[in-house]
């Protein structure tokens, strides 16, 4: 927790002094609700969510005295609750692959939201807890994003399946690591695959060409398709996201950077304007700078 603390420093210190200088002033009232609403906003939370816990904060008010204590359980309650929201009654459990199973995660974001970075801690993780992993090297649009994946591969020794080819067809680069998994009995295969959005209608076209090569040539993996999203970007992020969203049919977000920003309320944003859960969050470059994303531990960081 201590940890995952320092990763959110940023928002904290805007965040968690101001709140308890407002909450802290005696029970819940109008004024105190109105600044709270400023800081949420100010954290990057969205309009869209802030009115909701602005809503339930009031309510609450209204039902009972709220002592600064009381006030700030309840929002951490709220919070809590918003980022659960998507989970329908699973959120306990963590997220990760289901075992002696091919588990195959489509990783998608904008370049530079940290894609690459999150598959090479993932694989880490992954071989950690003791998973079988390879990776598909579908970003094709770039011959650096292969050859920067292939050093993350290396680091966790997993190995990396590529088409050295100049202008290769991503989905051809799936379909070989997907044969490679099922021969080998691969457990998690994770897929990394290009980001511009310059050109939005390519990439939805590979994109959902990428994803209709998984579902026929893997019919009974479990897939799942992850946006990485960089949370510097705030509310921007959240529209790119929408995008994404079309193509790829995205069951969770990856949440990165968490390190380099007071923004780190667009956590909320994400579940509350995509409707998906968050799965991971990265805060920080190095290996083990990824965790799996449980509401309770952030909410604890970021307010406590
Ligand atoms: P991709 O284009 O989506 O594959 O993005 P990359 O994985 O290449 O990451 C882009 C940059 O963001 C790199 O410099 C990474 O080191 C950095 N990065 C990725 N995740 C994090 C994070 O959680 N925290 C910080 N501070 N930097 C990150």
């Amino acid at each position: 927790l201590n940890q995952l603390r320092q990763g959110l420093g940023k928002t904290r210190r805007s965040l968690v002094n101001q709140l308890k200088a407002v909450v802290g002033q005696g029970p819940l009232n109008e004024d105190a609700i109105y600044e709270i609403e400023a800081l949420l906003l100010q954290a990057d939370v969205g309009v869209e969510a802030t009115d909701k816990i602005i809503e339930a904060l009031q309510a609450k008010m209204r039902e009972a005295t709220l002592p600064p204590e009381a006030a700030i359980r309840y929002l951490k309650t709220i919070l809590r609750q918003m980022l659960d929201s998507p989970l329908d009654g699973d959120h306990n459990l963590l997220f990760v692959p289901e075992s002696e199973r091919l588990n195959i995660w489509l990783m998608v974001g904008v370049n530079g939201a940290g894609k690459t970075t999150t598959i090479g801690k993932l694989t880490h993780i992954a071989k950690k807890s003791g998973y079988t992993c390879l990776i598909a090297a579908a970003d094709t649009f770039r011959a650096a994003a292969v050859e920067q994946v292939k050093v993350w591969g290396a680091r966790s020794g997993v190995e990396v399946i590529s088409n050295p080819g100049q202008n290769t067809d991503p989905a051809s680069v799936v379909f070989d690591a997907i044969a490679a998994a099922q021969a080998r009995n691969t457990e998690l295969l994770l897929v990394d695959t290009a980001g511009r959005l310059q050109n939005k209608k390519n990439l939805m076209d590979e994109l959902s060409k990428v994803r209709r090569i998984i579902d026929k040539k893997a019919p009974g993996a479990n897939v799942e398709a992850l946006l990485v999203l960089d949370s510097t970007l705030g509310q921007n992020g959240v529209r790119q996201a929408q995008v994404f969203s079309q193509a790829a049919n995205l069951s969770g977000v990856v949440l990165t950077k968490l390190d380099g920003t007071a923004k780190g309320g667009v956590a909320l944003a994400v579940v509350q304007q995509l409707g998906l859960p968050i799965r991971f969050i990265g805060a920080g470059e190095g290996i083990e700078d990824l965790r799996p994303f449980s509401s309770y531990e952030f909410v604890e960081a970021l307010l406590s």
